[in-house]
């Protein structure tokens, strides 16, 4: 059995008043969901004030980013030890954001991945083909290099500390959703690349989330899907009542 995962990636919004405004809202909406972990990652200067909001609750926090580097001379960056310190679970590595804008490559995935899961955190790696490359016919070709390169020299054991976000950039913040058949077929995908990788019982256990204009509306139907074990959330993230109704599928 498979924990489903629901993750909030607030981006590049919520100052502190309105950080602790949502978490207050969002802590009341799904105090009584079960069986579903909840994580919220806001930008790292609202972390101590989420962290304060969400005491008591069961909700995690997560970075939205970290360096791979534990201190140093590294101007602008944050360590996975500084998240954990701030109270971090979670971080997010490899976001298309930041792949885009940021010149984030598999292989600084990969290093982040690495460091996060020794400083104790749990990854949320992020994959995922641009439109481009979905036209092209090549969504799998591009799966597949990301996964070999972002996983590699990880373990088996290794996994149980990472979660997968299949995002595909072409359904990130524009409003199109992949269908359910579409989500469920990469997803069924990375699950088998996965077991080439680090073999089946790894495979079987590694919680897959889908991530792309998740809503309210359309978080039942990806549920329903044998592969997908939860979502990472943009934009609906930013409304306490959005989120706790997507946290709420089941
Ligand atoms: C995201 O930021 O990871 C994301 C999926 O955004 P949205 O839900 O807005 O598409």
């Amino acid at each position: 059995m498979r924990t489903p995962v629901i993750a909030g990636n607030w981006k590049l919004f919520k100052k502190r008043a309105e950080a602790r405004e949502l978490v207050n809202g969002l802590v009341s909406l799904v105090k009584d969901v079960q069986g579903v972990e909840i994580v919220v990652a806001p930008v790292f200067t609202v972390l101590a004030a989420v962290k304060g909001a969400l005491d008591g609750s069961a909700i995690k926090l997560a970075g939205q980013d970290c360096f791979w580097e534990e201190e140093g001379a590294y101007t602008g960056e944050i360590s996975p030890g500084m998240l954990v310190d701030a109270g971090c679970s979670h971080v997010i590595i490899g976001h298309s954001e930041r792949r885009q804008y940021f010149g984030e490559t598999d292989e600084t995935v990969n290093r982040k991945i690495k460091a996060a899961l020794k400083a104790g955190l749990a990854a949320i790696a992020c994959i995922g083909e641009s439109l481009a490359e979905r036209e092209a016919g090549t969504t799998f070709d591009v799966l597949r290099t990301q996964l070999n390169g972002g996983l590699a020299g990880l373990s088996a054991d290794d996994l149980k500390d990472v979660i997968i976000a299949y995002e595909p950039v072409w359904a990130i913040g524009t409003g199109k959703t992949a269908t359910d058949a579409q989500a469920q077929e990469a997803h069924a995908f990375i699950r088998g690349v996965v077991s080439e990788l680090l073999g089946k019982p790894a495979a079987e256990a590694v919680r897959i989330l889908y991530g792309g204009s998740v809503k309210p509306e359309n978080i039942k139907g990806l549920m329903t899907q044998p592969d997908i074990d939860g979502a990472l959330v943009g934009g609906a993230s930013l409304k306490a009542d959005s989120f706790a109704a997507i946290a709420s599928f089941s």
